[in-house]
């Protein structure tokens, strides 16, 4: 029997299309699968696994199996005999649900999240649960949310009452179960009559989860550049593209742009780079030599790693730096790398004070990212924070020549990153034949490599993978930096 989960009910309100793709299982071509997605679903599992330690002095009951079958059978025989049930299974007409820790001692439904928030699907997900237990007959007095508290600082043992907060939602999930009634008239119609609703593209389709099928949904519109219209909180591009405005370049006149969508306009009128050519001047002359061009990697994780560090704090692990002493002369290559599972950050530290060196500017790429992590170190390194100050305030920021509108070319696609510039302004320089070619990867990749569990052979190549991604971003930024220094 096919039941309806939870997960379809939210991928429901996100979408009435995307669960029937999913319940109908008219699966077109789904997009690749995001090794972060992955990443964090697996750390969901261990946060949930530690949640269940709160409740060791409890009389309680895992319900192990992944078979549901067996898992309803378990689940009646655990009933009335223990204080706290995990995992356990429930289903009503055709509904079913999983619920985290069911506490029969204080009637409480908790779900645990690997978060540090409570989120708008945590909250559909949870109302889903109790609608269905109390139609089973479960009485439910209390709906909690446990999720990581993001302030907890780990010194070494994990203090688990002190790691998660347990967000009580009883009451703002009430009105949501009404809402719940409704919608599963409408979700029984689609099942009913298995017809695929209606398309209708909007920033739905480009929400946190995503969605596995805009391939198909967007199906030529991912051609069409007013979906480029950058900043658009407002989601006019969906508005003008529903009125038959497919173009940036078709944008009536009295439509209020930005002065940054004007200039992507403009530049697709023209199809060509709009270039603020004093802007540009003004900008690069703060640039003093010798110039360094800086890169980090960093890797998060839900359960803290090292002590002294919060749960999802960036901790940077690598370092890329090219140094160019004056114009015409030699670009010199640094780089730092940890490979083993110790805490890199002070070693980082020393690599950065001795390398980047006491004068010149240093160049980063979206700055606020370098600058945050240095402002990190300094935690973790305080003996160095008056030299970590100082790198600081020598930052400059080469994504400002695009982000504030002084070069804007049609096809970075409305985006500043550095992986839609550098095709554009270095057509020779690609991403694309690495073993690693994002940050999401290069952290991923991170951590299987200082896993005891990952052979030496693999150990090398992600280090060398990780080496030719970290050394390309700074070669990536000193290239773009010569090309709009040669503009002036
Ligand atoms: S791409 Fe958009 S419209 Fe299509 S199924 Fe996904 S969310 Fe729905």
């Amino acid at each position: 029997m096919k039941y309806i989960a939870k997960y379809d009910y939210i991928k429901f309100k996100q979408c009435p299309r995307l669960f029937a793709y999913n319940w109908l299982d008219i699966r077109p071509s789904a997009g690749e699968i995001d090794p972060l997605k992955d990443f964090l679903t697996l750390q969901g599992i261990e946060v949930g696994i530690l949640a269940k330690d709160l409740f060791k002095n409890r009389a309680t009951y895992n319900v192990n199996q992944k078979n549901v079958t067996l898992a309803f059978i378990e689940t009646k025989e655990a009933l009335g005999s223990v204080d706290v049930i995990f995992e356990g299974a429930f289903e009503y007409e055709g509904l079913i649900t999983r619920p985290d820790i069911l506490n029969f001692k204080d009637n409480e439904l908790v779900e645990i999240k690997s978060t540090t928030e409570v989120k708008d699907d945590h909250i559909l997900d949870i109302a889903f649960q109790k609608y269905l237990l109390e139609k089973c007959g479960v009485k439910i007095n209390k709906v909690k949310i446990g999720h990581i508290n993001k302030q907890y600082v780990f010194d070494g043992t994990l203090d688990l009452n002190d790691f998660f907060i347990f967000t009580d939602v009883t009451e703002i999930i009430s009105h949501k179960i009404l809402e719940l009634e409704n919608d599963l008239l409408i979700i029984n119609d689609i099942i009913k009559n298995g017809v695929l609703p209606e398309r209708l593209i909007g920033s739905h389709c480009n929400s946190e989860s995503g969605c596995p099928y805009k391939k198909d949904c967007w199906d030529e519109a991912t051609l069409d550049s007013i979906f480029n219209l950058r900043r658009d909180v407002s989601g006019k591009k969906f508005d003008l593209h529903r009125e038959g405005i497919k173009q940036l370049k078709d944008i009536p006149s009295y439509v209020t742009l930005t002065n940054f969508q004007k200039l992507q306009k403009e530049a697709e009128i023209h199809s060509c780079a709009i270039v603020n050519h004093f802007a540009i001047a003004e900008a690069i002359h703060e640039v003093v030599y010798p110039i360094y061009f800086l890169d980090f990697e960093a890797f998060i994780q839900a359960i803290p790693r090292y002590p002294k560090t919060t749960p999802y704090q960036q901790i940077p692990f690598q370092a890329s730096i090219h140094r160019l002493k004056g114009q015409g002369l030699k670009l010199k290559h640094f780089s730092f790398l940890n490979i083993d599972d110790t805490d890199p950050r002070l070693a980082l530290s020393k690599f950065l004070i001795k390398s980047l060196e006491e004068y010149g500017s240093i160049i980063a790429y979206h700055a606020s990212y370098e600058k945050g992590r240095l402002y990190e170190l300094i935690k973790s390194a305080p003996q160095y924070e008056k030299e970590l100050l100082a790198l600081i305030d020598r930052i400059w920021d080469l994504e400002e020549i695009f982000n504030k509108g002084m070069y804007v070319h049609p096809d970075f696609q409305g985006s500043t990153s550095i992986k839609k510039v550098l095709p554009v302004i270095c057509p020779k320089l690609s991403y694309d034949d690495l073993g690693i070619n994002n940050g999401t990867l290069a952290s991923v990749q991170y951590l299987k490599m200082i896993s005891k569990d990952t052979s030496k052979e693999k150990k090398e190549k992600i280090k060398n993978d990780l080496e030719a991604y970290c050394s390309l971003d700074t070669f990536a930024m000193y290239s773009i930096f010569k090309k709009i220094s040669e503009l002036i």
